[in-house]
């Protein structure tokens, strides 16, 4: 044998073999045993992989936790500054809307109507007794009137629908002002927007329906009160909010205490808006007319009032 010819292929021998090795170890394979030894490494690293992600999921998972918390606290504390803001509001408003002792005059206005005091034995028809009323003391009125009174499904039976929308008729005739209340007399601060513009616009149809008018400008909430949304839904809507000044039936007194009372006002200096029914005023507004003329306080058109002194401000309903 040549020794030259049989080192060279000893050495070529060994080239192949590292060769094969390093090969082997690129696939994975141990050169010494030739076991795979991928897949528990696999498996390792796999698993170390993902518990690093699960590791660090539960980390920003408990940071955003956190993050949450502290947002929801910042909006509590929020809303209990926004309900402090409110309520200071309505204190604020329920000053600023005290009435003036110097102005003179008063604005008649009336709720609720037409309505009518069914009595099997004395039938009194409360709005066509305020009409008769007015037409002969010659002042004139707003009335704000419910859609729902012209409702064949709601009104009443008999003649009722009919003289309700006599009524109406009777009010834009002898030149009163004709307002809307609500369609169900549902307070407006409760009711969604969309609610709200239909019973606006299903109260002046009924309106615009009978008197062949449109009503004027002015609506007012049932209670009286608004909020904010409603506020600015109104006065984006073309329609004037009209709270009063002087309250003539107070929940906690009696009917036969109502009159009483608006001369205590009026005595006190108070003038204004006064805010009156159809079914309670039939009983004390002769009175009451014979009481400011004697007092030489004038009765003044509501649109009279709102062009040299405006509206007051209504008090707003916190949630
Ligand atoms: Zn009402």
């Amino acid at each position: 044998m040549n020794p030259v010819r049989n080192q060279s292929s000893m050495s070529l021998n060994s080239i192949i073999k590292d060769n094969i090795e390093k090969q082997q170890i690129s696939n994975g394979v141990d050169a010494s045993n030739g076991v795979k030894i991928t897949k528990n490494t696999r498996l390792i690293i796999i698993s170390c992989v993902l518990g690093a992600i699960l590791i660090t999921s539960a980390i920003l998972n408990y940071f955003q936790y956190r993050k949450n918390q502290e947002l929801l606290k910042t909006i509590e504390s929020m809303e209990k500054n926004i309900r402090q803001i409110q309520e200071e509001n309505l204190l604020l408003r329920a000053k600023l809307i005290q009435p003036i002792p110097e102005i003179p005059g008063v604005v008649l206005t009336f709720d609720d109507g037409p309505s009518r005091h069914f009595n099997k034995t004395n039938p009194i028809e409360h709005t066509e007794m305020v009409l008769d009323i007015l037409k002969s003391a010659g002042v004139k009125a707003t009335f704000f009137v419910l859609g729902s009174q012209f409702d064949k499904n709601i009104a009443g039976k008999g003649d009722t629908l009919e003289r309700y929308k006599n009524c109406l008729n009777r009010q834009v005739q002898e030149g009163h002002t004709i307002g809307i209340h609500d369609y169900n007399h549902i307070p407006y601060w409760r009711q969604s927007l969309r609610q709200l513009e239909k019973s606006l616009d299903g109260t002046a149809n009924k309106i615009k329906e009978i008197t062949g008018l449109n009503p004027s400008a002015y609506v007012r909430s049932p209670g009286g009160r608004i909020s904010p949304e409603v506020e600015a839904y109104l006065s984006q809507k073309g329609y004037k909010h009209v709270y009063w000044h002087i309250e003539a039936e107070p929940l906690n007194l009696k009917p036969n205490q109502y009159l009483a009372h608006i001369k205590s006002e009026l005595d006190k200096g108070l003038r204004g808006i006064i805010l009156m029914h159809d079914h309670n005023a039939s009983s004390y507004l002769p009175e009451l007319i014979k009481y400011l003329n004697e007092k030489h306080i004038k009765i003044v058109p509501l649109a009279e009032w709102e062009s040299k002194y405006g509206l007051p401000l209504t008090p707003y309903q916190p949630r």
